[in-house]
């Protein structure tokens, strides 16, 4: 067989309105790159006809390749069905909504040829609302303090990498997947450049507010214990407070004999310890509960069917 040099991963979740159009654009973009190319759909449980869109691309052409999942399983896992599926010596991740541009691919192409292991196309906040600019910027601008691994604001899942890489990131087995994260802790040269954000081209995106907030706290607490560091030195900031304010009430006391008792101080402390003590529980509850998740050893997704299995019989991938 003749090796693929590019492998294209799609995740795909009900984005039935935008795959075909997708698909056209994306081939135009490869074709003339007169490189021999993949492109790997991995639907994620859509409950629209997405599975059915991309089967009929499969069958159409020999270079499209599926997996489709049993549910929905989240882009991470999705991202990772394509990228252990893919078999090009470069790999591009990119959305199906048209909001990676498929027009830059001959670039990245270009930088990965200058020696580039990740090259990483970079959006800027065109069109986006205010306030999600605004916490944005504040929430990578604290990531960037808390984090051992810098995570770059725009810097998200369209990137190409090469197989090495590719194999750094699949030697990576933990079951919380947070990407962004991984990308940046695997290393290598990396290229980056800037386009102009557009927007999804139909459907509706998947990413609601609550959803993002979760995802915040993914990043925070998947690539470090810096949290828990954090409760011991407020633990220690407030113990020492609470000593002083100890010392000062005895001097006190012993100068001026035993006051009004103070209700207000004493009401104030107790609050205030309560609430860091919840909030420090809370902290180490979310590694406990890594360390149960991961425990249990769990596949990331299981697969309804594949292109390589047209009789769609279920097999389990861990
Ligand atoms: N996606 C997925 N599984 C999900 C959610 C999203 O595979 O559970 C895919 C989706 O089909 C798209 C990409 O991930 O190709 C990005 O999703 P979306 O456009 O909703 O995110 P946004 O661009 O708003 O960050
Ligand atoms: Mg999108």
């Amino acid at each position: 067989m003749k090796t693929c040099q590019v492998s294209v991963v799609v995740p795909c979740f009900n984005e039935d309105e935008v795959i075909e159009a997708f698909h056209r654009a994306l081939v135009s973009v490869l074709e003339p790159t007169r490189r021999t190319f993949e492109i790997c759909y991995v639907d994620d449980g859509s409950s629209d006809r997405t599975r059915a869109r991309i089967g009929s691309l499969a069958t159409a052409d020999r270079r499209v390749r599926y997996t489709s999942f049993s549910r929905n399983f989240g882009k991470e896992a999705a991202m990772l069905a394509g990228l252990r599926m893919s078999r090009g010596d470069a790999v591009v991740l990119m959305d199906a909504d048209l909001q990676h541009p498929p027009e830059l691919l001959p670039r990245m192409l270009e930088l990965r040829q200058r020696g580039y292991d990740q090259v990483v196309a970079r959006r800027d906040r065109t069109g986006e609302g205010a306030l999600r600019t605004l916490l944005s910027t504040a929430y990578y601008r604290a990531m960037g303090r808390c984090m051992d691994v810098s995570v770059i604001d725009g810097e998200g899942d369209f990137r190409l990498l090469s197989r090495t890489a590719v194999d750094a990131v699949l030697a990576l087995p933990e079951t919380n997947r947070f990407s962004k994260g991984i990308f940046s802790w695997i290393g290598f040269d990396t290229a980056a450049f800037t386009y102009r954000n557009v927007r999804r081209a139909a459907g509706s995106s998947k990413w609601g507010g609550r959803h993002l907030l979760n995802y915040g706290i993914d990043g925070l607490i998947s690539f470090n214990t810096r949290p828990l560091r954090l409760a011991i030195h407020a633990g220690l900031a407030l113990a020492l407070a609470a000593l002083g304010y100890a010392l000062w009430i005895i001097a006190d006391v012993a100068l001026h004999g035993v006051g009004v008792p103070g209700y207000t101080t004493l009401l104030t402390a107790v609050v205030a310890l309560g609430g860091i003590q919840l909030a420090t529980l809370g902290v180490i509850g979310e590694y406990v509960g890594r360390i149960y998740c991961e425990t249990k050893r769990r596949p990331h997704y299981v697969v309804r069917e594949t292109s390589e299995s047209p009789y769609g019989s279920p097999n389990f991938v861990a």
